[in-house]
């Protein structure tokens, strides 16, 4: 653990920061407001900070009060040192923003008090961005299958084809089925469903490039985005995407499962409403299973595509 010492006074700075390495802490030194400031405003500087009242340039309250203000997002515990000890100095203090105060000269069992009160709020406030992050993201997902959930998915597909119109790219959008999925369910059970689910946007997942989009649209049914691609890029995605699918059975405690999808699959160059691409991308999927499943159907023309992977 490291603490930034702020201090003008060599001799203090000296002794505060030999008591703090004889307990173990790494310790970083400044001599005034503005290098402090400076320091505890980046990113990877100490989360606990002893500063000295008066120093020139900047004096503590001031560097409390800007540290504050910087709109960090990781908390900075920051502890006043201090001659004063009058009522109105420490109101002034603690409404400067600083969370704690050592009187000068110190005591070494107080300080040491105070820091394990410093540790205490920082792990708190860890805790607190932690939880923080975990909501958000699980906002964010399926549940079961740890892809973008409808909602999330919906809102990338708006912002990606809003993009193609500031880029001029292209957004390719397939959507795939899980083909005869009531059958898994009703023949191995609802455990074994939610396996298959799992695996298949596992499998999904390997074909993709990092910036490609995969959600969950609804029971067996997904849908991955293709940001910047080709039509020939998005016909041999798409049918990597089923080949990867069907690959292999998956095995569910005892029993051997066969799956396929069958996959619709469009290409915007401008914006569009996620409506109509939709109900393009269904047709496609419509007739991927009309012409007997396991296979994929376009809204645009692959004859070049199929005949040079021939
Ligand atoms: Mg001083």
């Amino acid at each position: 653990m490291k603490i930034l010492i702020a201090e003008d006074d060599l001799v203090n700075r000296m002794i505060l920061a030999q008591t703090l390495k004889g307990w173990g802490y790494e310790v970083e030194q400044v001599e005034d407001g503005d290098t402090a400031l400076k320091r505890l405003t980046q990113n990877d500087s100490p989360t606990l900070a002893i500063i000295d009242w008066m120093m020139p340039g900047m004096d503590g309250p001031d560097v409390c009060k800007a540290v504050r203000n910087s709109g960090q997002e990781l908390y900075r515990y920051l502890i006043l040192l201090t001659a004063r000890n009058d009522t109105d100095d420490l109101v002034h203090g603690l409404s400067s923003g600083a969370d704690d105060f050592l009187s000068k000269p110190f005591v070494r069992e107080e300080l040491r008090a105070r820091l394990r009160t410093g540790h205490r709020i920082l792990a708190l406030q860890n805790e607190l961005i932690d939880a923080r992050e975990d909501l958000r993201y699980q906002a964010t997902r399926d549940a079961l299958t740890g892809v973008l959930n409808r909602g999330t998915l919906m809102r990338r597909m708006q912002e990606e084809l809003q993009r193609t119109e500031r880029t001029g790219g292209a957004l390719g959008v397939a959507l795939f089925d899980l083909d005869n999925f009531k059958n898994v369910n009703d023949t191995f059970g609802h455990l074994a469903g939610d396996e298959v689910l799992r695996q298949v946007t596992k499998r999904v997942s390997g074909e993709l490039r990092k910036y490609d989009v995969l959600g969950r649209y609804g029971g067996e049914e997904f849908i991955a985005l293709f940001p910047e691609i080709t039509e020939e890029g998005l016909t041999q995605v798409s049918e990597r995407l089923r080949k990867a699918i069907c690959s292999e059975p998956v095995q569910f405690e005892q029993s051997t499962i066969d799956i396929s999808a069958s996959v619709g699959v469009s290409i915007r160059y401008s914006e569009t409403s996620t409506e109509d691409v939709l109900a393009e991308a269904d047709a496609a999927l419509y007739r991927a299973k009309e012409q007997g499943r396991n296979r994929v159907e376009y809204t645009y023309d692959t004859t070049l595509h199929l005949r040079k992977a021939s």
